[in-house]
């Protein structure tokens, strides 16, 4: 769960960066941190924080040069730490390389064995840590060579930007994982995880950096070299049902037309009767509109949310996260009182999110409370880049349907069916999109599962 973006040709390119950032702040809140070059030097600054909390006007003047990166971090490998704070830079002779990463690599525990016994000297406990170390090993003398000699070797989800003094360089994992799109800002480049940040800074957008792409883009403008082609990809599927911002495009498609369309794929396969629809704001917003608009149901705000507290579940510690809940929603008192309430949401993780709902809304005199997933169950943890705790931790993993709706304490549960989740392109199903969190089907092999299992317990 990171956001990555950079910003090639444009004096302002750490200010550039950082309102791009700012957009993707949804992506991780844990900590953040830009890498700028003047083509001659580099500037970097990160800390532990949000976006806006670290990038102050002093901070970002001395971030000088025409081409930056950067980084929103949750930590998903390597756990929360000063030194795992993402732009990574190495000075390999002569020449300083800083790159950002979204996405997890499966195998990166093997290779960084191999790599520590040929003697690296690792500063970080991220697996993208790796890819550095195999870039400045590698025998190639062009970066974009010596980038695909170390790709050659790692496996798992990476969307990287990569930037030295003469360019700045965008990859994307052969299966496509995680999102990364070209935009373009006069005569500038823009590479972001997600279409919102594009906007924010009014570039325009180009494209989706392809599957087993690399682009090249300098001062002669943007080359693209095809590394790994694959013939099927795994777009996350989560970035729709939860992760991404419901005003991008991603994966070419509207994540607020997914969501909408899950909304009222659910409608179709549970109907209930009921007097109200309300959403968990906010990621169930869009679901819950499709499901109201499609039952006929009327769609009210009956749970309020705190706006100035950051999402839950991104609270490392489960203490926090716990009351976290209480702190962010509070629910619409006299309204909902004496009312059959629909409450849509788009997932259950561990199920305490939903069980506090329930008792909230309950408590607020609802006659009836029907709770309703824009997704199928999340019963597998991903290697890929989504923060989901390991497989005991997820209710879905070993309670069946009618044993989470009691441990939540609803009247009834219903989720999205699996056949239902792919309502928008029946002909790709499972072929295009990673879905392995409701399927255990994963799309690579798992060299690290334990390790990353593991280090997801120690959280
Ligand atoms: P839980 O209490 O663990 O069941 O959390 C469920 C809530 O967390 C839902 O409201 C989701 O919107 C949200 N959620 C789902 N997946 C994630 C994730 N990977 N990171 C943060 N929040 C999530």
């Amino acid at each position: 769960m990171c956001g990555i973006a950079g910003v090639y040709g444009d004096k302002e390119a750490a200010k550039l960066t950082y309102l791009c950032l700012y957009a993707l702040q949804h992506r991780g809140q844990e900590s953040a941190g830009i890498a700028s070059s003047d083509g001659v030097r580099m500037y970097e600054h990160k800390d532990m924080g949000l976006v806006a909390e670290i990038f102050v006007k002093r901070v970002l003047d001395e971030l000088r040069g025409d081409r930056a990166i950067g980084h929103v971090r949750y930590s998903t490998a390597g756990g929360p730490d000063r030194k795992n704070i993402q732009p990574f830079s190495v000075d390999y002779k002569g020449m300083r390389i800083a790159m950002v990463h979204n996405g997890n690599l499966t195998n990166a525990v093997r290779l960084r064995n191999s790599l520590e016994e040929r003697g690296s000297i690792f500063q970080s406990s991220m697996d993208s840590e790796v890819i550095v170390h195999l870039v400045a090993l590698s025998r190639e003398s062009l970066l974009e060579d010596k980038i695909l000699d170390a790709l050659s070797k790692v496996e798992g989800a990476y969307s990287l930007i990569f930037l030295n003094g003469d360019s700045m360089i965008g990859v994307r994992d052969p299966l496509g994982f995680r999102p990364l799109v070209i935009g373009k800002i006069g005569n500038g480049f823009v590479l972001a995880s997600e279409t919102c940040a594009l906007d924010l800074i009014g570039a325009s957008f180009v494209r989706d950096v392809a599957p087993g792409e690399m682009v090249i883009i300098n001062s002669d403008g943007m080359k693209s070299r095809m590394f790994g082609k694959s013939a099927k990809c795994s777009f996350c599927i989560f970035e729709f049902i939860y992760f991404a911002r419901p005003d991008s495009t991603v994966f070419g498609r509207s994540v607020y037309e997914m969501r909408k369309g899950f909304g009222k794929q659910l409608a179709r396969e549970s109907a209930t009767d009921a007097d109200v629809v309300i959403p968990v704001p906010d990621s169930g917003v869009p679901a819950a509109i499709g499901y109201a608009e499609e039952s006929g149901i009327p769609f009210e705000m009956g749970l309020i949310r705190n706006h100035y507290v950051g999402r839950t579940f991104i609270e490392p510690e489960s203490g926090v996260r716990h009351f976290g809940v209480k702190v962010k929603l509070n629910p619409a008192s006299g309204f909902l009182k004496g009312k059959r309430v629909i409450v849509v949401d788009d997932s259950i993780v561990r199920g305490t999110t939903s069980k506090k709902i329930v008792d909230m809304i309950k408590k607020a005199g609802a006659s009836e409370v029907h709770m309703r997933i824009s997704s199928p169950p999340t019963a597998w943890p991903c290697f890929y880049g989504i923060d989901t705790p390991t497989r005991e931790e997820l209710v879905a993993s070993h309670l069946s349907i009618p044993d989470i709706c009691k441990f939540i304490g609803a009247d009834s549960l219903k989720y999205l069916s699996y056949e239902g989740l792919y309502w928008f392109a029946k002909e790709f199903e499972g072929e295009w999109y990673c879905d392995a969190c409701f399927t255990g089907k994963y799309p690579t092999r798992l060299i690290d599962a334990e390790h990353i299992e593991n280090l997801a317990k120690a959280r």
